[in-house]
C-alpha cells in the first residue's frame, strides 16, 4: 500500500482518488475550497440555484458511462436534460440555426451539478481522507525520508505533512505551473514543469440573473421559448435558463457565460462593470428587458481549455509526480475523468 497526496477536489481528484482507494491504496486530498466539485459548481441563491461552472456533460468515453452506471446511487443525482435542443443566435438574438435533435445526449446532475462530484466523494469526506479548505502551498522532499514528499498546507494555519510516496496534482494548468514554480528545488529538479508547456486556457465571466416575477401565473415565463442557445455575440457565447433543468427551483433563471475573448479582453474588470455589460447583451440577445431581482457574477480565471496537452496525463515514476485534470485532454468534465482516471491507472 502506497500513501498519495492528490492535489484538488474536481473530478479529476476525485476520480484519481477513488480509483486508487479501489485499488488498495492510501489517499489524503487537499481541496482549497470548502466543498468538492471544483468547475463543476453550483451556487445557492435565494432564488434557486445556478450551475456557474459546467453546464451539462456530455458521455462519450465507456469508462464514465460504466462509472455512472456502477457506482451506487449515481443513477439518482443524474438526469438528462434537453440541451440538444440548443439553439445558435445572431448578435442581435435572431435563430440562426434552428434546434437540431443530435444522437448524443446530454446529461446534469441534480440538484446541481456539483453533486456528482459530491456523490463520489462521499466515502472519501465520511473517511477522513479529504481535506477541505486546505490549500497547498508548496510540495518539497520529505526531510525525514527523501523518497518521499511534504506538503506545506495553508488552511486555519500553516503546517507540514509529510510522508507522501506520491503527489499528483489534479488542479488547473495554471495553478499547477505555479505550484511548481513555488515549490524550488525539489521540484524542479524533476523537470515535471518542462512536461506541460503549449496549453492554453481561457477565463470566463459568468452572469446569473433571477426574475421571481416571471413566476406569477399572469406572466408565465419570460423572454424565449428556447431555453438554450449558443450565441455569435461579441459579449456572450452561452444561454441557459437554470430553471429548465431538472429538479431545479421553478423561478425563471438564467445562467449567462460571456465569450472567451471577451472574458479574457475584461477579466481585470470590476465585477459590476461586467455585471452592466453582461445584462445589456443578454437583453439584446433574449428580448428580457425586465430588471432582475438578482444579479450575480463569477470570474473563473481558467475555465475552459483553447489548446489541450494532447496526452491524459504525466506522470514521473522515478519521482514519484504527476498530474492529471481536463486541461490534458480538451474541455470537457470527461475529460478530467479520464484524465484522473490514467494516471491513478498509471501510478497503481
Ligand atoms: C464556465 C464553465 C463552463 C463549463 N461548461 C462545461 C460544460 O458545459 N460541459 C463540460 O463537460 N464541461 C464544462 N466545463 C468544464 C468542466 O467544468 C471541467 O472540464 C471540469 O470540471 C474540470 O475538472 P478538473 O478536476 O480537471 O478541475 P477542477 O474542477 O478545476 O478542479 C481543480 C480543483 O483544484 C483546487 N485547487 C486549485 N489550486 C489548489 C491548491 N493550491 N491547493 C488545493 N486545491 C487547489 C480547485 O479549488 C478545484 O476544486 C465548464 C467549465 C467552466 C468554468
Amino acid at each position: 500500500m502506497k500513501h498519495f497526496a492528490i492535489l484538488g477536489a474536481g473530478m479529476a481528484g476525485i476520480t484519481a482518488a477513488r480509483t486508487l482507494v479501489q485499488a488498495g491504496h492510501r489517499v489524503s486530498v487537499y481541496e482549497q475550497a470548502a466543498q468538492v466539485g471544483g468547475r463543476m459548481a453550483t451556487r445557492d441563491t435565494p432564488w434557486g440555484s445556478f450551475d456557474i461552472g459546467a453546464q451539462y456533460f456530455t458521455v462519450r468515453d465507456q469508462r464514465f458511462s460504466q462509472a455512472l452506471q456502477v457506482v451506487p446511487g449515481t443513477s439518482a443525482c443524474v438526469r438528462p436534460w434537453s440541451a440538444n435542443a440548443v439553439r445558435v443566435l445572431d448578435p442581435l438574438g435572431h435563430v440562426v440555426e434552428a434546434a437540431r435533435p443530435t444522437r448524443e445526449a446530454h446529461f446534469v446532475a441534480t440538484p446541481g451539478m456539483q453533486s456528482l462530484v459530491a456523490h463520489w466523494a462521499a466515502p472519501l469526506l465520511a473517511s477522513g481522507a479529504v481535506h477541505l479548505g486546505t490549500r497547498v502551498e508548496r510540495l518539497a522532499r520529505d526531510r525525514l525520508d527523501a523518497t518521499r514528499w511534504q506538503l506545506e498546507l495553508q488552511g486555519e494555519q500553516t503546517v507540514v505533512v509529510g510522508g507522501f510516496d506520491a503527489v499528483l496534482c489534479a488542479l488547473p494548468h495554471a495553478q499547477t505551473t505555479q505550484l511548481l514554480r513555488l515549490s524550488g528545488a525539489d521540484a524542479a529538479a524533476t523537470g515535471l514543469i518542462d512536461h506541460l508547456h503549449g496549453v492554453t486556457v481561457a477565463p470566463c465571466w459568468t452572469l446569473m440573473l433571477a426574475f421571481p416575477q416571471a413566476s406569477q401565473p399572469t406572466l408565465g415565463y419570460l423572454g424565449p421559448q428556447w431555453n438554450v442557445a449558443r450565441s455569435t455575440h461579441h459579449r456572450i457565447a452561452w444561454l441557459a435558463r437554470e430553471s429548465s433543468k431538472p429538479r431545479r427551483s421553478s423561478v425563471e433563471r438564467w445562467t449567462v457565460q460571456a465569450s472567451p475573448e471577451w472574458s479574457l479582453e475584461h477579466v481585470q474588470d470590476d465585477p459590476a462593470r461586467v455585471e452592466a455589460k453582461l445584462l445589456k447583451a443578454f437583453a439584446e440577445l433574449t428580448g428580457i428587458r425586465a430588471q432582475p431581482a438578482q444579479v450575480l457574477s463569477h470570474r473563473w480565471g481558467q475555465a475552459k481549455t483553447i489548446k489541450a496537452l494532447g496526452t491524459s496525463h504525466v506522470y514521473l515514476p522515478q519521482h514519484g509526480l504527476g498530474t492529471c485534470g481536463d486541461w490534458h485532454l480538451g474541455h470537457r468534465v470527461e475529460d478530467a475523468f479520464v484524465s484522473g482516471l490514467s494516471l491513478a491507472l498509471a501510478v497503481h
